[in-house]
């Protein structure tokens, strides 16, 4: 993945309502890719944020909740914009715990990089959920 890849895929974000664009690349501990864009609709709570297309898509191909090293971010902002809480639950179970979260702004005057646990440090796990 490049960043000019990631930029182009604003493109075909599906966003008539917001009119904000994001684009994201999903990479596997293998280094395959899988790429998703924010998808709204006209009845707004059946839309998807492109971190959770991304992931949840990647299910269908193959891909191993757990097993993703990084996920990179980017809107048609001008800052950066974060993932939200459920996008966040669903990149804490997708990424190793280590994993690396990166964010950019449309211009890419903005860059920042984090570990997923300062993204989300109260995730719940799958062993939180057994008692
Ligand atoms: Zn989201």
């Amino acid at each position: 993945m490049t960043i000019e890849e990631l930029k182009n895929k604003l493109k075909y974000s599906f966003s008539p309502y917001s009119h904000v664009q994001v684009a994201c690349c999903a990479i596997e501990e293998n280094g395959k890719e899988y790429w998703g864009v924010n998808t709204e609709n006209a009845a707004f709570p059946s839309g998807l944020c492109a971190e959770r297309s991304a992931l949840f898509g990647s299910v269908a191909y193959g891909a191993r909740v757990g097993n993703f090293k990084e996920i990179h971010i980017i809107s048609n902002l001008s800052k950066l914009l974060y993932p939200c809480g459920a996008c966040a639950q669903v990149i804490s179970q997708f990424l190793k715990l280590d994993g690396d979260v990166y964010l950019y702004s449309f211009d890419l005057k903005q860059q920042k990089h984090y570990k997923m646990k300062d993204i989300l440090p109260f995730a719940v796990a799958s062993k939180d959920i057994v008692d």
